[in-house]
């Protein structure tokens, strides 16, 4: 997309001289306020979250010599502490990490699994319906096995150069020490009251004194800092087979609702489904566009076969020399067309045959590419594709369509490059934001709801549906933790929290920095429209005032959402230094930083100084389709 974009787009908070990680600004009982820059470049190495003290943690462990991995995992015990409600150590998620003196990409699947005693009609009541969303999502029975602590002993171990008790430490003193507590840990707390209060040492943690905690107060943890001490003594069998296993396991079978309110439904998890959980590595989803190498997370997430599935679309179209609108409409068009295939054919490839290589091989790409009119928007939803490895010409009959299934608007994604280019891009959740509103008496941490993002019940049961649940299986997610490459050598990475909307998060934020001329902090600030092959597609005021009569004009309608996706993301420049990236606006903003800053401090350069934005992608002739 042209790079006029960004004379176009309002890419408000992003600050002339935000260049540097923040100085604390103010203390509350001793606790410094860490400032949110969304914005930084130097040298020695970056990280970006949605938290200062999380970055913090993870600068000062590349600053001590840390790499990539080692940064990760304790920036990601921090955001434990400080975003309790997005991720910990009672959910999954996804780590992908390019280890630079292999010059390869490998994958840890986090993913929660269902208990060995989960069926495939869990989630349908007794009348075979399914069951309202906030009552399954609210109960021991959307709590799958939670894979964070696997990850970390995982990365750690495969990757990293420090032991887990030293990984950790940054993250116990921030639990101990506490954080300050800013508007979005107060929303974010007062968004999930109601949850919280129906569970007693939920409600005694997040609620002290029965009350929202105050806007800069202090927020201490105690319970988590000692979970984290026996993990760090004891090792993450602590977690899976230990005390805490027994824990984790009685409040799931009988949820600790506070008195006076109503029962909810009990959870499957038992001592065996910790004991049998593994986190296991995974090759990496890879595409190229545009001369890059693009790897991501492959099933049992659906971020990278959609994620690459619409950029080998995409890449057909040329969206390098289009004109705003066109290059939106195609982008809106090809991720609707990925979302077909996705909810068709992805689900844990351990239960499902999931056709990966035909989703993201050329050819598969080249037959979707017939379904994307560049004068008119197709109408939604439309039918996926047939990846069979029989490829004809245009046009292509269509295939029935099966629904996207419910995914929650929360997680966190972090990332983070070292000195020597080794690169860790970990998206981690407890799936809703509050997850299932569980806490483990004592401990300190809130049990995912990750369960429900099975789908309950096919839309269709003539059709084989690729996300049922099943006894140990993982539901599909959408998070897409995206590292990209030239030639084998680090370029950038990214992710982004926000349920489906993380793959049209990831996809659009690409496109704005390989095709739209952006730098990557441009590129993330840029107002978002996340088409998942639905007849309206989401999005932000912004790009509804900015586009949505053009696009309208071709057949696009937009239904207004406030805010879509919280990405982070870092860039190796070619210069030598290191950019990272993060929201300047979106979530309360979030924690760009990098170890050295440049002579001179924050100043120069300008967030738009064209040095921010090297041009990424090879020029290609576009190949119509065939
Ligand atoms: N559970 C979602 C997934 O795995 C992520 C939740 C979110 O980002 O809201 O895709």
């Amino acid at each position: 997309m042209p790079r006029r974009r960004i004379t176009l787009l309002a890419l408000g908070g992003l600050a002339a001289g935000a260049l540097a990680a923040g100085a604390p600004s103010s203390t509350a009982a001793g606790v410094p306020a860490q400032e949110k820059v969304p914005l930084a470049v130097g040298t020695g190495g970056a990280v970006a979250t949605v938290d200062p003290d999380a970055t913090r943690v993870g600068l000062e462990v590349l600053a001590d010599g840390g790499n990539a991995a080692d940064a990760a995992v304790a920036a990601a015990a921090a955001l434990g502490v400080t975003e309790p409600y997005s991720a910990g150590i009672g959910g999954g998620g996804f780590f992908v990490y390019y280890d630079a003196a292999s010059a390869t990409v490998t994958t840890i699947d986090g993913r929660e699994t269902a208990p060995l005693a989960m069926g495939a009609g869990a989630f349908l009541d007794d009348a075979g319906n399914p069951l309202p969303f906030d009552e399954a999502v609210q109960s021991g029975l959307s709590v799958g096995t939670p894979g964070t602590p696997r990850t970390w002993a995982r990365a750690l171990e495969q990757f990293g150069t420090l032991s887990l008790p030293d990984a950790l430490r940054g993250a116990i003193r921030l639990a101990d020490e506490g954080f300050v507590v800013d508007e979005t840990f107060r929303q974010q707390t007062a968004d999930n009251e109601a949850k919280f209060r129906r569970f007693q040492p939920t409600a005694e943690l997040f609620l002290p004194d029965g009350a929202l905690p105050e806007v800069g107060s202090v927020f201490r943890n105690p319970d988590l800092a000692r979970t984290y001490e026996l993990l760090a003594a004891k090792g993450v069998d602590a977690f899976y087979t230990g005390e805490l296993a027994g824990d984790v396991v009685a409040t799931v079978q009988d949820p600790p609702e506070a008195p006076g309110t109503a029962e909810v439904r009990p959870g499957l998890l038992t001592e065996e489904d910790l004991a049998r959980y593994d986190a296991p590595f995974r090759e990496p989803t890879r595409v190229e566009y545009r001369g890059l190498e693009v790897y991501g997370m492959a099933p049992p997430s659906s971020g990278g076969s959609t994620v690459g599935e619409a950029l080998n679309i995409l890449e057909r179209f040329g969206l390098e020399s289009m004109p705003d609108v066109p290059g939106l409409h195609s982008y809106l068009e090809a991720s609707a067309l990925a979302f077909a295939d996705r909810n068709a054919y992805v689900g844990d490839p351990a239960y499902v045959q999931v056709p990966l290589a035909e989703l993201l091989s050329e050819e598969y790409a080249a037959e979707r590419a017939c379904a994307l009119d560049p004068a008119t928007a197709q109408d939604k939803p439309t039918g996926a594709g047939s990846p069979d490895g029989e490829y004809g010409p245009c046009p292509v009959p269509d295939q029935p369509t099966v629904g996207e299934g419910a995914e929650g608007p929360s997680t966190t994604h972090l990332t983070v490059g070292d000195a020597a280019g080794n690169i860790a891009s970990y998206t981690l959740t407890i799936e809703q934001t509050g997850g299932s509103g569980i806490t483990v008496p004592g401990r300190g941490f809130i049990l995912n709801n990750e369960l429900t993002d099975f789908t309950f019940a096919a839309a269709d049961p003539t059709r084989p549906e690729p996300n049922l649940p099943a006894p140990g299986k993982r539901p599909r997610s959408s998070m897409s933790p995206t590292i990209v490459l030239r030639e084998g050598e680090p370029v950038l990475a990214l992710g982004s929290p926000g349920g489906s909307t993380i793959i049209t998060t990831v996809l659009q934020t690409l496109l704005n920095r390989i095709d739209g001329g952006m730098n990557l902090a441009q590129a993330i600030a840029a107002p978002r429209a996340s088409q998942r092959n639905a007849p309206t597609t989401d999005a932000e005021p912004a790009f509804i005032d900015a586009y949505g009569a053009a696009l309208g004009a071709l057949g696009h309608e937009f239904r207004s959402v406030a805010e879509i996706g919280a990405a982070t993301g870092i860039e190796y420049l070619p210069d030598g230094r290191v950019l990272a990236a993060a929201e300047a606006v979106r979530r309360g903003g979030g924690s760009a930083a990098v170890v050295h800053t440049p002579p001179g401090g924050p100043g120069a350069p300008a967030p738009d100084d064209p040095g921010l934005a090297p041009d990424l992608g090879d020029d290609r002739e576009p190949a119509a389709p065939e």
